[in-house]
């Protein structure tokens, strides 16, 4: 047995990891990510700060005295070549690489989702992405569940660990209790179709960063647009924050209908904004909204009336 690299021939030493590895399954342990401590907090904070706004990508596409060679290949950040060869332009060039990088990167997701004909081939250029740093940490690749084709597509934040393990969205408790909900309205999995705004689960269930948030993007707006549903159910205020732009939190957002539209679409689509099953789980005195919300997007996929007009 080995543990950061040590050797422990010790029959003592191996009899005391033991009990230290029961110890950690008895408190709840079910994982183990990673050799090294990674403090993922921190990581999305440096991630936050260098946030993935248009005007930031086209700052950093701009083209330069010295301009930098392309990326070898997309996803793998190519540090830039310092002009001046100084120090004060190293503490600054990873930046600007990373923001080139994630540019390119954002480049080829728009490509392979661009190139996907079907729902088969989008989850295949998904699958094959490796653009996306989530992808390293997770174990299957979370792209949907329900019936393709369904009048009702519902779109969450991210896997969570059961999701991860079973390679399906919303199967934990939020997702029992997301049934519940279309289970009220007289929907279930078989005429609603599921997926998330991330596709990977972030380490730890973190909040996704922007950047992540804006690589998965290109195939969940071409994941909209084969899905081709009647109503979009945004549950959520990450997934309403990734496909609306609105600059508000969900409180204020939900129980309003939006006209959600994209590159892909010939026509929008009407998309109702929720409160996340994971809240009212913690917060269950709030499903009185949801439930309001809920009996809207019945009534607007049963009667055909247009919420938009
Ligand atoms: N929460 C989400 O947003 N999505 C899932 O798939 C599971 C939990």
């Amino acid at each position: 047995m080995t543990t950061g690299g040590e050797q422990h021939d010790d029959p003592k030493a191996r009899q005391a990891l033991l009990e230290a590895l029961r110890w950690q399954l008895d408190i709840g342990a079910d994982e183990a990510l990673e050799d090294e401590p990674q403090d993922h907090y921190a990581v999305s904070q440096a991630q936050l700060q260098q946030k993935v706004t248009k005007a930031n990508l086209a700052a950093a596409a701009q083209p330069r005295a010295t301009p930098p060679q392309a990326p070898a290949s997309a996803g793998a950040a190519q540090p830039l070549p310092s002009p001046q060869g100084g120090s004060g332009e190293a503490l600054f060039e990873p930046k600007v690489s990373n923001l080139r990088s994630i540019e390119a990167t954002l480049s080829e997701a728009r490509q392979l989702a661009a190139g996907a004909k079907d729902l088969a081939a989008l989850r295949a250029a998904v699958e094959s992405f490796e653009g996306c740093a989530l992808k390293k940490t997770a174990m299957n690749c979370v792209f949907a569940d329900g019936a393709a084709g369904a009048p009702l597509m519902i779109l969450g934040e991210a896997p969570g660990a059961n999701e991860d393990r079973q390679g399906k969205p919303f199967v934990g408790d939020a997702g029992k209790l997301l049934d519940r909900m279309l289970a009220a309205i007289g929907r279930s999995r078989d005429d609603s179709y599921i997926s998330n705004v991330l596709f990977w689960r972030p380490p730890g269930n973190r909040t996704p960063s922007a950047e992540e948030v804006a690589l998965c993007l290109p195939f969940v707006e071409k994941h909209i647009a084969l899905a081709a549903p009647k109503a979009l159910l945004l549950v959520g205020g990450s997934a309403a924050a990734a496909l609306l732009d609105q600059g508000k939190g969900v409180m204020k957002l939900r129980g309003k209908w939006f006209a959600y539209s994209n590159g892909h679409l010939k026509a929008p689509i009407p998309a109702l904004v929720t409160l996340h099953p994971a809240y009212l789980l913690r917060q269950p005195s709030q499903k009185r909204l949801a439930w309001r919300d809920l009996l809207d997007l019945k009534s607007v996929l049963e009667s055909g009336r247009d919420p938009l007009a």
